[in-house]
């Protein structure tokens, strides 16, 4: 296999993380952040808050204002307005016209890089971190990091140790006894045993019942807020029952079931299973519209992770895999089913919301994810895919996602206006999580 250098993207990894927007300005006392909004009312936000005005919103459900104003006190936007606000006192931001957006969320996120998390955690978490804010993500579900470190980073970055976006962090759990990816042959989806020849065709030994379900028992003892899986069904193998069983013990713990499934038939299997999220679009077979109806009958949400199969190129020109290796042509068809499927799925209704499963840029990676998502979607359906859409893909739909009174304040600017121009979503120049200015860039 010919081999390009690691470094294509790597550089680019750096130049996003420039520290100079690192800032934290505008605390809120301790006071005003734990007092209850009561009264919904411009009069009632004490100078603590703040207040952009002249901004062109889109709230994240499909909502535009033209020109309006959103108002925040504490952790929690107060109220979201058409005009300029009224209010006086508190400190007043001029968006001149840029747009207002719900923070970012990736769906589907591999956070850790490199041979020892401990290092990554150590020397590389703070400015990977700060890359994430600068590109607009507040909000990241790691479906699967070295355990310990990920779990150390939701706590530093939630205790604000470090800025960084809210980290909701997974845990793999088995289904059978083999059968599972080889990760010594390289990136996972490009040497898938989803697809022959690596795919099973005999059954796969099964786990005894109590492992299966003592995997569950001890994640969540350990923190973590999901169960992640990976479905490839073998003939009369134990897959499905096992991951019936983890849904059922995540359900009585009150975490969530997450499921990788990459083909139709699988996707089907985690539908039947009951899981919480599948955190892939199928891209291996089409799926007729009565296979996409059951899926969207199930209620269950799905993760885009679109961009995997399209290629990149670096600077001579030659396609790269999202693991900066030559690009592995066995995979393209991929790159059409997804965004196919994904659009049959949307039809009949499945809640879709932006994920990518990558490693590298955020920046990069959102690009590359907004490139697939335009093949089948228009501006305003992607607007909701990463608003709403994708705040249902990690069941935080109740307080992000949106921007309405009462939901956590992560607010984005993007200089420009994604609903006419959806790579204007590169765009950002302010960030602000849980009511903090993260990133400031005007
Ligand atoms: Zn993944």
């Amino acid at each position: 296999m010919k081999k390009i250098i690691l470094t294509v993207l790597f550089p680019l990894t750096i130049a996003a993380c420039s520290q100079e927007a690192t800032e934290q300005s505008m605390p809120v006392t301790a006071s005003s952040a734990s007092s209850a909004i009561t009264d919904l009312t411009a009069e009632t936000v004490p100078a603590e808050g703040f207040v952009i005005n002249n901004a062109k919103i889109l709230d994240g459900m499909g909502g535009i204002i033209e020109n309006g104003s959103i108002v925040v006190q504490g952790d929690r936007i107060v109220s979201v307005n058409n005009g300029d606000s009224e209010i006086t006192g508190a400190l007043t931001i001029d968006a001149e016209g840029r747009t207002l957006m719900p923070g970012f969320i990736d769906a589907h996120r591999h956070i850790i890089t490199g041979e020892d998390p401990a290092e990554w955690l150590a020397n590389q978490a703070e400015s990977n971190m700060q890359a994430f804010l600068e590109a607009g993500f507040t909000t990241v579900l790691s479906a699967g990091d070295a355990g310990e470190q990920v779990l150390e980073l939701r706590r530093m970055t939630a205790e604000n140790e470090i800025l960084g976006p809210r980290i909701i962090a997974a845990m793999f759990t088995g289904l059978a006894a083999a059968g599972g990816p080889d990760l010594s042959l390289g990136d996972p989806a490009r040497f898938d045993n989803a697809r022959p020849p690596l795919r099973a065709t005999e059954a796969m030994p099964a786990i005894p019942e109590a492992a299966v379900r003592g995997q569950v028992q001890a994640l969540f003892d350990n923190g973590f807020d999901a169960a992640k899986n990976v479905i490839n069904i073998s003939p009369g193998g134990p897959e499905e029952e096992a991951l019936g069983m983890i849904v059922e013990e995540t359900q009585r713990l009150g975490i969530r079931t997450i499921t990788h499934a990459v083909t139709v038939i699988d996707t089907l299997a985690a539908v039947r299973a009951g899981v919480d999220q599948l955190v892939h679009t199928p891209h291996i077979g089409l799926l007729t519209l009565e296979e996409a109806q059951q899926v969207a009958d199930s209620n269950i949400p799905m993760t885009s992770t679109l961009g995997i199969f399209v290629p990149f190129y670096d600077e001579n020109n030659e396609p790269i895999f999202r693991d900066a290796l030559p690009f592995p042509w066995d995979t393209i068809s991929s790159a059409g089913q997804g965004p196919v499927n994904a659009r049959l799925l949307w039809e009949a209704g499945v809640v879709y919301g932006y994920g990518t499963d990558t490693t590298y840029a955020p920046s990069l990676t959102l690009k590359h994810e907004l490139k697939s998502l335009f093949l089948v979607f228009s501006e305003q359906d992607i607007l909701r895919i990463m608003g709403e859409y994708a705040a249902i893909n990690v069941a935080m739909e109740d307080q992000i996602g949106t921007l309405e009174a009462g939901k956590i304040a992560d607010i984005v600017l993007v200089d420009g206006n994604p609903e006419d121009d959806i790579f204007d979503l590169l765009n950002v120049d302010v960030v602000v999580k849980n009511g903090h200015f993260v990133v400031d860039k005007r």
